[in-house]
């Protein structure tokens, strides 16, 4: 049998289209018992060529055997599991009250597939941001179409080459390519579009679909800020803001992006980040099989330009062949500074001095709505108030990335950070509509 690479390669956009919606309007895909099938045999693929992916991962960004499995693979085989331990429950019909008027009638809501789904993923996770949408896609009983990033290419080809193995290929379509072949997706019809990268994207994805009327989720990035409390207690911080933020080299769409805290309270992080630094990766960053590197030149070149925006307290140091940049953190950053006008999505951490909460909460309400917004204090009043006195995707007190990872919090984005969300049942809903039933004896 030809897989869908094969087909997709002789197939144009709109035959790759209708053959999936073919499939879909027989509703093959709808019985839990294909949905359950198709996510065991995404696990299988996961588990059994692990290491491929791994290898693909290693090549595209620099990333360990061990970060890619703990961020991309065994993150979405988790995701499966624990889609698999609950569909069942989540697929029942939720009963509604009914008012007396219609006394003797019944209500209720099934979550029924949207048919066919496009997911787009972007480059810096790019296996967990294509398959963690597809288990969700698939977990609802839709066809898929999937397109990888061309900026991860081994990955790219690797998905491309092993999901068609282990998946329902009249049901799942592979296409790879750049902007010429997401725009001839784009002008198919689908019944919901899910993308992940940035907004300007976003904003062409969002008119496309518009055409159609075809609903989106937008999962996009921006400035996470984080609010570091005077009565935090620093070497904490620093530990797990070193971790989060140069995680995969600081390209994660939630990375702490920068950090706003009180002049004294700066001194004393700048000499513990320093030191949190170097026990993660050692005194040479470069020489950790646990740093990453920079994705493209064009991305190296960019960053680079952002290292003049402070004072270095460490790092700085940076290879453009190699494509390393040190994890970097800078002090005395002005708000207007070159590294405080863009989203950084790399391995740069700005120290931006405020007066104190009050001051910390403007400045976070003076921006766009972010993904993300971490804060480190022992303060229930100062975590109250950054609750209810910002908006974000997220709030994370005390330790940044991990919300991501708890598969009942539904993970997305507000206002230029996104719009709707998934993980866990949240994926379900997303993938699904949710049909009203009423039903009035007849006799
Ligand atoms: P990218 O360049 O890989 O683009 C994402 C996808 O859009 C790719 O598949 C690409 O082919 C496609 N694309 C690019 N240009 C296009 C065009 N003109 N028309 C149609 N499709 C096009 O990734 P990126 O945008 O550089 O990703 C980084 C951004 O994504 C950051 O802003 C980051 O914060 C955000 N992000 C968000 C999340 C999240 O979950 N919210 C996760 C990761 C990244």
């Amino acid at each position: 049998m030809p897989t869908t690479a094969e087909k997709t390669g002789t197939e144009t956009p709109a035959q790759l289209v209708a053959r999936l919606r073919a499939t879909f309007r027989t509703r093959r895909t709808t019985p839990p018992a294909w949905r359950t099938g198709q996510l065991r045999q995404l696990r299988a693929l996961l588990t059994e060529r692990g290491d491929e992916i791994a290898e693909a991962l290693n090549a595209d960004l620099g990333k360990s055997r061990k970060e890619a499995y703990r961020t991309e693979i065994d993150f979405t085989v988790r995701e499966i599991d624990h889609t698999l331990d609950h569909l069942e429950k989540w697929l029942l019909p939720e009963p509604a009250p009914v008012p007396a008027a219609l006394g003797g009638a019944t209500a209720w809501t099934v979550q029924d597939p949207l048919g066919l789904v496009l997911v787009i993923a972007p480059w810096n996770y790019p296996v967990q941001l294509l398959l963690a949408p597809v288990v969700g896609a698939l977990a609802a009983g839709n066809c898929v179409v999937v397109k990888p990033s061309e900026l991860a290419p081994a990955t790219s080809a690797t998905l491309a080459r092993l999901l068609p193995e282990y998946l329902d290929t009249d049901a799942f379509g592979v296409v790879e390519g750049a902007v010429p072949e997401t725009t001839a997706l784009l002008e198919q019809h689908f019944d919901h579009i899910f993308y992940t990268g940035n907004g300007a994207v976003g904003r062409i994805v969002m008119t496309a679909a518009a055409r159609n009327l075809t609903p989106v989720t937008l999962e996009l990035g921006g400035k996470s800020p984080v609010f570091v409390d005077r009565d935090a207690d620093i070497a904490v911080v620093a530990g797990r803001l070193v971790a989060g933020k140069f995680l995969n080299a600081g390209q994660t769409c939630v990375a702490p992006d920068y950090v706003l805290t009180d002049p004294e309270t700066s001194a004393a992080l700048q000499t513990a980040l320093a030191k949190a630094v170097e026990a993660l990766f050692g005194a040479d960053p470069a020489q950790s099989p646990e740093y990453g590197r920079i994705v493209n030149e064009r991305h190296f070149d960019r960053l680079v330009g952002l290292l003049d925006s402070g004072r270095t307290v460490t790092g700085g140091a940076h290879d453009r062949t190699t494509k390393y940049i040190a994890p970097t953190v800078l002090a005395d950053v002005a708000p207007d500074s070159p590294v405080m006008r863009e989203e950084i999505f790399g391995p740069v951490l700005p120290l931006v001095e405020v007066a104190g909460l009050d001051e910390a909460i403007a400045f976070i309400n003076d921006r766009d709505k972010p993904l993300a917004l971490y804060a480190f204090t022992e303060s229930a009043v100062t975590r109250d108030r950054l609750s209810a006195e910002t908006s974000s995707g997220a709030l994370g007190l005390g330790l940044p990335l991990a919300h991501l990872t708890v598969s009942d919090l539904p993970f997305g984005g507000v206002g230029e950070s996104g719009m709707g969300n998934y993980h866990g049942r949240y994926s379900l809903e997303t993938f699904s509509h949710r049909k009203a039933v009423l039903d009035k004896p007849l006799g």
